[in-house]
């Protein structure tokens, strides 16, 4: 299972296949971090330096984040698509296609003015956590999002 989890700041990326349960990211921010909450992440009271701290403790690679340098990334299901926008800008997208064998992430847009930025994970993860909420399978052709759900 994929999720993302957002402040104003941050977004924090959660792979559960990865995660081991050695619990470094409850013990470094037990206000972001709760095993005993659904959902168990939650950034709204937390501090961003000490969940960034915490995530660097996990040792699992379970857990990564990046700073979103106020872009917005939304799921566009009528275009099959995610959309990253700077203001009113489309800067990104992350394109998908329905086939009976599951979702195929075939194409991840990458302007170089915007890289590094971590946009184009937030794009893979909003398709991939759709697809999983709707239970289909999620196929990577797209050599980008094939390296990040590696
Ligand atoms: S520190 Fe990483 S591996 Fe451990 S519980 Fe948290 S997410 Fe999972």
């Amino acid at each position: 299972m994929h999720r993302t989890y957002e402040n104003d700041d941050i977004a924090v990326f959660w792979d559960s296949e990865k995660c081991r349960h050695a619990h470094k990211c409850v013990e470094g921010s037990p206000k972001a971090f709760s095993p005993m909450r659904r959902p168990w992440i939650d950034l709204g009271e937390a501090d961003t330096a000490e969940v960034w701290q915490a995530i660097d403790e996990c040792p699992s690679g379970a857990l990564s984040c990046v700073y979103k340098h106020d872009i917005r990334v939304e799921y566009d299901e009528s275009n099959c698509r995610s959309v990253a926008y700077d203001g009113e800008s489309r800067i990104r997208e992350c394109d998908f296609q329905e086939t009976p064998d599951g979702c195929v992430i075939y194409h991840t847009e990458v302007r170089p003015a915007y890289g590094n930025k971590g946009i184009a994970k937030r794009l893979v993860y909003k398709i991939v956590e759709e697809a999983e909420r709707q239970k289909k399978a999620i196929i990577p052709t797209c050599s980008y999002a094939a390296k990040i759900l590696g």
